[in-house]
């Protein structure tokens, strides 16, 4: 087994990687059968194209001799060639052909029954109570990879060791998720009463506009204690099934609860805080992606205005369209970011009092789960105000129908014959109208 990385091929000397590669496969012959594993193929294997930076004489020549000595293979030599890369679109066209490396697996980040069996592996040699649920860190740890996985065991086998016990519980890997998502819990920093406010409202802003829109992942804690990632709070939520898609209405209402918190403060102090430059960036991105990746814009329809190059690396997206339509894009992520912001506002003044009592509690509290969230008695009573307003703009709805027939009427365009009833039908919240005039 024959295991090198692209970069030690690669010398300052013109020549050396050429015969490098030459000797490594003179070696492999004489020791067939074998398997060579080059790891981070792209050092070497760089497009030639001038797009990627091409035209380094000694990588090309590298790479050349690589191919000619991949197209003298074949099955009775039985040399096997492995390689890996984060970057495979920098790779050249011919290295991908058929004879030379054609087959291609995708390592991508696990999805939840992969994640299951990671977390197992990692936990071989820690010892475990019967608290621990790998189903429950498993769903919480979506979107995170293997290295992840494997440090949140570890902070969690630190946190039992701190506490005086031998053995890791579900607590500790729960805990664990946090830091690793987080930062650590960072106690020393005192917040001033007003700031503890401020973060109160702004917290609470992003999880009751989840808790309303109810279409979003749940809640699952809401904390103001700083931690040392610099956030002063957060909201975490995590889907309770594991999700491949999301309709346009969840990534709106993920939108809206992003801004929800600046909206709070707005709504409530009357001025903003610095506070919510992360959420803002957050937002900005998920607009941008929705209008020129998703086709979730009117304006644009389903054209992909940009496209992701290093999927496996950054996942920055490029744009690839005229300067004059990406000024336009940012004209639009600025409407709809603006909308979604006047929508959250929306939202916290309805429910000004349910948010009152909630930040009160998160004040005092400092962290809330989920459970405890949707418990409290503030969320019931939300859902007859809410219900109410539906029923308030509703009756707002009848009273302009009314003028409008009166001044109809006033003008002599309808008569008196007519007589007309409108039924409210609470549960569909729609207006049926009949017999309403000749
Ligand atoms: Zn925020």
């Amino acid at each position: 087994f024959f295991s090198l990385a692209g970069s030690d091929f690669v010398e300052m000397f013109v020549g050396v990687g050429a015969s490098r590669v030459r000797d490594l496969f003179k070696e492999a012959t004489k020791q067939a059968p074998c398997i060579i594993f080059i790891d981070e193929i792209d050092a070497i294997g760089k497009s030639r194209d001038s797009k990627y930076g091409g035209g380094n004489d000694e990588r090309e020549q590298t790479l050349n001799q690589l191919l000619a000595e991949m197209d003298g293979f074949d099955s009775s030599k039985g040399i096997f060639i492995l390689a890996a890369t984060n970057r495979p679109e920098v790779l050249d066209k011919a290295l991908l052909r058929p004879g030379r490396l054609d087959r291609r697996i995708t390592v991508d980040r696990p999805d939840k029954k992969g994640r299951i069996e990671t977390l197992k592996v990692h936990s071989k040699d820690v010892l475990m109570d019967d608290t621990v649920d790998f189903d429950e860190i498993a769903m919480a740890t979506s979107g995170l990879v293997g290295s992840d996985l494997a440090n949140i065991i570890n902070e969690a086998a630190i946190a039992a060791v701190k506490n005086g016990r031998n053995v890791v519980t579900q607590k500790d890997l729960l805990g664990a998720f946090d830091t690793v998502v987080a930062g650590k819990e960072k106690k020393e920093r005192v917040l001033s009463k007003k700031e503890k406010q401020v973060v109160a409202y702004h917290e609470i802003g992003h999880a009751l506009i989840r808790a309303i829109k109810n279409n979003s992942d749940p809640v699952q804690k809401i904390t103001i204690i700083p931690h040392t990632n610099g956030s002063l709070g957060y909201v975490l939520n995590f889907p309770e099934e594991e999700k491949h898609l999301e309709t346009k209405d969840e990534l709106m209402t993920d939108l809206i609860s992003l801004v929800g918190g600046r909206a709070a403060e707005e709504v409530v102090f009357g001025s903003v805080t610095n506070g919510a430059y992360d959420d803002i960036k957050k937002a900005t991105n998920l607009a941008k992606t929705m209008i020129t990746r998703y086709g979730m814009s009117d304006r644009f329809g389903l054209v992909a205005l940009s496209t992701v190059e290093d999927e496996y690396l950054s996942g920055r997206a490029s744009m690839n369209c005229a300067q004059a339509t990406e000024a336009e894009v940012d004209d639009e992520v600025k409407k709809l970011i603006a909308s979604c912001y006047e929508e959250a506002k929306q939202i916290i003044r309805e429910n000004r009092e349910v948010m009152d009592q909630l930040a009160r509690y998160l004040y005092d509290h400092e962290t809330i789960t989920g459970k405890e969230f949707m418990k409290m008695e503030a969320i019931h009573q939300q859902l007859v105000v809410s219900q109410k307003a539906i029923y308030g703009r509703t009756l707002v709805v009848i009273q302009t129908i009314m003028n409008l027939m009166i001044q109809l009427k006033k003008k002599k365009m309808i008569n008196n014959k007519g007589a007309y009833h409108i039924v409210i039908c609470p549960l569909y919240q729609r207006l049926f109208f009949s017999d309403m005039c000749e």
